[in-house]
């Protein structure tokens, strides 16, 4: 298989592989470069081309795929996984491989935005609660005048539904995906459907349709730039502490077992 970063217009450093788990050191400018790379291949292709997978990685997303082994391999054998969340940044300094920067999720999102309104390309936001993703397109035309927004559905990520969200992704004729069934619910249903997912790139975005409908505040940018965003979220979110108990032991697990190196 010939890896997507061969054929990009600039070089990129050997990924990082964060307790097993790949994370690719890019910026935010060269994700947003290596996107349009792809939908570009995408649209002048005689045949259509796989769909191309997106992942950002926090390190509840590590924690989570040292026990899922299905949803590490996901991961890996992405088109892209960015280094979302301070942890990853932090993790990748102290295996001596830092990454460039943080890239998350809701930022990539409106980065596709602006991109699709650019190139007459077209956006389908799938998931969150009923009429969210409507608000979030709605958002989005805001900051990216003239985005083409394909369709927006909320559906949920249960196989049975998968069918019917697949062709309604079909007749939309969108070029992006961007799902927000949080992880790594999303991300595997991306991967089980990549195969007939009838657009050049599909993303899992979490809580971004959130996030940019004003459901959940984000930090303040200063807060973000001192790396306490995750603590800015436990106190908005305390119900979340058992789940953020993962960054703790993510840190102890980095310390310890450093690199650890999977094949897949
Ligand atoms: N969600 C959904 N269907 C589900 C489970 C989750 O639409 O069956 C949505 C939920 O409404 C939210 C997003 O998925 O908009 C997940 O948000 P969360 O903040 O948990 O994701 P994270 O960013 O932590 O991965």
């Amino acid at each position: 298989m010939v890896h997507m970063f061969n054929t990009l217009p600039f070089t990129v450093p050997p990924s990082v592989y964060v307790l097993g788990v790949r994370v690719d050191r890019l910026t935010r400018r060269q994700v947003v470069a290596s996107l349009e790379h792809i939908i570009a291949l995408a649209r002048s292709s005689q045949d259509p081309l796989p769909c191309q997978q997106i992942i950002t990685v926090n390190p509840e997303f590590v924690m989570a795929a040292q026990r899922n082994t299905l949803f590490r391999q996901c991961i890996n054998q992405a088109a892209l996984v960015m280094a979302d969340g301070i942890g990853i940044v932090l993790a990748a300094r102290y295996l001596r491989q830092p990454t460039p920067e943080r890239v998350t999720g809701v930022d990539t999102l409106v980065d596709l935005a602006h991109l699709c309104a650019s190139h007459s390309y077209r956006l389908y936001l799938l998931g969150a609660a009923p009429g969210i993703a409507e608000e979030a397109a709605q958002r989005l035309l805001n900051l990216a005048p003239g985005l083409m927004i394909a369709g927006t559905y909320a559906g949920s990520p249960a196989p049975a539904e998968e069918d019917e969200i697949i062709e309604r992704i079909r007749t939309s004729q969108a070029d992006v995906l961007c799902v927000a069934y949080g992880a790594p619910a999303q991300d595997l249903w991306i991967q089980r459907n990549l195969s007939r997912l009838p657009v050049a790139v599909a993303m899992g975005v979490g809580g971004s349709f959130d996030f940019l409908t004003g459901r959940q505040r984000r930090a303040p940018r200063w807060l973000q730039q001192l790396g306490l965003e995750w603590l800015y979220r436990l106190y908005r979110e305390p119900w979340r502490w058992r789940r953020m108990l993962a960054l703790p032991q993510f840190a102890l697990q980095v310390v310890l077992k450093g690199h650890k190196l999977y094949d897949a």
